[in-house]
Formats: C-alpha cells, structure tokens, sequence
C-alpha cells in the first residue's frame, strides 16, 4: 500500500511531469500512430498478486499508455468538438479528486450543493440566459437531452408513464432537424419513444431547421393520432454549427403545447458573448437548454449545464425517497439526486467555479473572441485561394470548406481528394482534422476552438493544407 510520504513524493513529482507536458504539447503527434491492439498486447493478461511500486506504474504509463493517446489539449487538434481544459480546471479536479465526496444530496456536502446553484446562477448571468431557469450539472448533453425527454414525456402523461409503464396506446413524436445530434435519437431509444418516433424536419440552405416544415410535420401527426411531445432545436450542430430559429420554433411549440429543448452543446459558450446572443432570440419559450462548458468553456470533461423552466415537472419525474436517504433538511435545500438519472454524483462545480474565477467573465470572453478571428482568418484565407473552396458561411469559430482545384468539377473525385488530404495530414502527427458531409459533399470540419490556440497556429496549418493538397 502506498504510504503518506510515497504520495506527497509522487504527487510532486507528477505536477512537474503535468505543467512540462503541458507547456511541450506540441511536441506531442496530436493522434497517436497506433493500430487496433497495439495497446492491449503490451499489457499483462493478469493483474499481479503483489503490489508493484509507484516507480514502475508510472513507467508504464509513460511508455504504454502514452504513445496511444490522442492529445486533446493540443493546439492542432481541429476536429469534432474540442473537450477543453485549463489550468485552474485540473487545479480543482485535483481538489475534487482528493475531497473525493459523493454528492447526491446536500447532507452528502452541503458545500457542494450549494455552489452547484450558485455556479448555475453565475452562467445564467453571464449568458443573459432568463432568470426564471433552474439549473444544474449533468455529466453529458447526451444525459440532459435524455432528462429533457423524460420530463416532457411525464409531463404529458400526467406522470403516469412514470408510475404504470407504457400502456401501449401513447403515440408519442420528438422532433428535430435532419441535422441535429444523434444523442436526441438515443434519448428517444431509451426514454421509450422509440427511435421511430423521431421526425426529422428538412432544413434550409444553412442546415437550419425550417419552423413551417416543423408545424406541418406537427400538424400531420396531430391528425393521424400521434402525440408531440417535444421539439429539439440545435443551437450550432455538430456537422457545421448551424442556428435553428428559435423564435419561430418556439412559436410552433407554443402553439400546440409541446417542449421546447435547446440543444446548444457546443455553441452555447458563445453566448458568453453579446454578440452572439442573437441566436438564442425567444430563448423565453424554451422549457429546456443544454450546454457544455467541457466544450468550449476550458472546464474538464466532464461537465454539461441543464437549464430548465418548470423544476417541479424536472423533481417529480426523477424523484426518488427510500427510508435511508430521508432528511430533514428536505424542501429547503436543493437534492440533486432528484435533478436527473444518476444517484452519486461528483463534485463537478468546483472546477467551473474556478474557471470562471480565475479567467474572469473578461478573460472568456477574450479568449473566445481570440479564437473567433482566428476562425475568420481561416475563412478568409480559404476564400482568397482558388484551388479551395468554402461550402458554407463561417458559423462561429468552424469553417467547413474543401479543396477543389480549379478545373476538378466531378463531385466523387473531390469527395475522394478530400479524403486523401485529411488522411495525409492527420498521419502527419501534426494536425487533427475530421470531416463532415453537407449535401452529398465531403468536407473539411476546422474548429479553431482550442484553449491553447493562437494565430501561428492558423498560419501553420494553413501552409500544412496547401502543401498537402499540392502533394496529392
Ligand atoms: C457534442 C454534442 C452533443 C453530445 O455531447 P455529450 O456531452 O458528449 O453527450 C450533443 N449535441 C450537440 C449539438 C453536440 O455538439
């Protein structure tokens, strides 16, 4: 068993090991080189029977482990979504970690609880979210889309699905754009609604959902004895971060009763910004919003913000009150077991509290509007080169583009170069690219989102995309 002083040893030890890595990120192949079971095939079949020492632990780690992950926190990682962190953030998981508190409900840390509100409160204010929301952390925005679906779902029933099950006559619908998230088809899957009973309303040229496809979507369902149960509006997709008008989807759901979730996962730290908040314009009619500062906002994976409007609609679905978790302090205090699907929960506010402390509101809002004219040199550098072209207009800090040399028009051809190119660069160990596909067309996804991202970068990987394209 480890001793106090072999722990303080190698505790210090393993911060200096963290800042060099850190500050020599770069140094690092964003993704690894390795091959399905490169990994496993080094590691014993057996775990020992004597315990080994930290020394030896750790050498593994540096020597198997390492080599087979893919860095993060690199600043050329473009790909899906950035999960940021930062220095204050591994600070307080550290704190979390050695605290090591459970915290289903405020006897189990009051400390924890309450901060909980307070950090929800602090995002509602800085986001200019409204003041009548409610909210709390999940581990995901899959998790949240999930409770967003249950609540609706018990709020339409009257609570009774939640009692009795299924009773085989409801004809529930959930609806959202053709591109919005998969997570909202896993939440139908599990919350019983079935995966079918998901509509997929047709978009615009901006892959934004259109509010008159929706309502008569709506409108034909009601006719054929179907129940809406909720719509999910994306506040920037994951394909290209596209802006459903959720003024207008509001207005549809207000109409004929349904819940309004916002999923803005990703873009929702941009609303950190005033001039950002335009896409959340009728934010008022949404009963749900969802987004992850383990994202954008330099929190730790893992960290997801629930907003919701009717609390008790939230408590009622996921409450629960066996004998030996009865309080006394019940009803005056927030239990957030009762806030969602796990009991146990870390205690992931702190690492929140301390980014948006140590950063300040100031600081976020630099670094995001760091990022946000990087991603425009990008797109200005994409539009200015006549072998690539831009497939849609810059949304945010990610621009979705492709190359298409001047006199190439044949659409497979292109597809198959562009895959080419992000193939070659992402084996160069430099860079992390991924792709996506609008309209038949396969593009370049580049997110300039990362916490350690400066302007170099842009130039470098530019000058990386051109060369490779060239080599093709
Ligand atoms: C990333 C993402 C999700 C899923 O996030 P998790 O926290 O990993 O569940 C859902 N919706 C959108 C729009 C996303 O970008």
């Amino acid at each position: 068993m480890m001793t106090p002083e072999t722990f303080r040893v190698e505790a210090h030890r393993l911060v200096d090991w963290m800042a060099d890595f850190l500050e020599n990120i770069e140094e690092y192949p964003v993704k690894p080189a390795t091959k399905p079971g490169d990994i496993i095939k080094q590691l014993p079949t057996s775990p020992p029977l004597q315990g080994e020492s930290f020394d030896s632990l750790f050498k593994d780690f540096q020597s198997v482990i390492m080599p087979g992950i893919t860095h993060w926190q690199h600043p050329h990682f473009h790909a899906y979504f950035p999960a940021n962190g930062s220095y204050p953030s591994i600070l307080a998981e550290m704190l979390t970690t050695t605290l090591g508190a459970q915290c289903m409900i405020w006897e189990t840390s009051p400390a924890a609880a309450e901060l909980e509100e307070m950090v929800m409160n602090w995002l509602k204010e800085m986001m200019a979210l409204p003041a009548a929301w409610h909210g709390v952390i999940q581990d995901t925005a899959s998790t949240a889309t999930l409770v967003a679906l249950l609540t609706a779902r018990e709020k339409q029933s009257g609570f009774r699905v939640n009692d009795e099950g299924f009773s085989g006559t409801e004809k529930y619908r959930v609806y959202c754009s053709s591109e919005t998230h998969s997570s909202i088809e896993k939440g139908a899957k599990v919350a019983g609604i079935g995966k079918k009973n998901v509509v997929k309303v047709p978009v615009d040229d901006l892959q934004a959902m259109k509010p008159d496809e929706l309502e008569a979507a709506i409108k034909k369902d009601i006719q054929a004895g179907y129940t809406p149960l909720a719509v999910v509006a994306a506040i920037g997709t994951t394909s290209t971060v596209a802006v459903d008008p959720l003024k207008a989807i509001g207005a549809v759901c207000s109409k004929y009763n349904v819940w309004l979730h916002v999923d803005a996962a990703y873009a929702g730290t941009a609303l950190l910004l005033p001039e950002c908040r335009w896409m959340m314009e009728g934010q008022e009619l949404a009963d749900s919003f969802v987004f992850n500062p383990h994202k954008w906002m330099f929190t730790h994976f893992d960290c997801t913000a629930y907003f919701v409007k009717d609390k008790e609609a939230l408590i009622r679905t996921f409450e629960i009150l066996p004998e030996y978790l009865k309080t006394a302090t019940r009803g005056q205090v927030n239990d957030y077991r009762d806030w969602g699907v796990q009991l146990g929960r870390r205690f992931r506010a702190l690492k929140l509290w301390f980014v948006i402390r140590s950063f300040g509101i100031d600081g976020l809002q630099k670094t995001l509007r760091g990022h946000m004219s990087c991603a425009e040199d990008f797109e200005s550098k994409v539009v200015n080169h006549p072998d690539f072209e831009l497939i849609l207009p810059r949304s945010l800090n990610v621009v979705v583009f492709r190359f298409k040399p001047v006199n190439e028009n044949n659409l497979e051809k292109l597809n198959q170069l562009n895959e080419l190119l992000i193939k070659t660069l992402n084996t160069s160990g430099k860079v992390f690219l991924s792709h996506t596909k609008v309209k038949g067309v396969y593009c370049i996804r580049m997110v300039l989102g990362n916490t350690r991202l400066e302007q170099r970068h842009v130039d470098e990987v530019w000058a990386w995309i051109t060369d490779a394209a060239k080599s093709l």
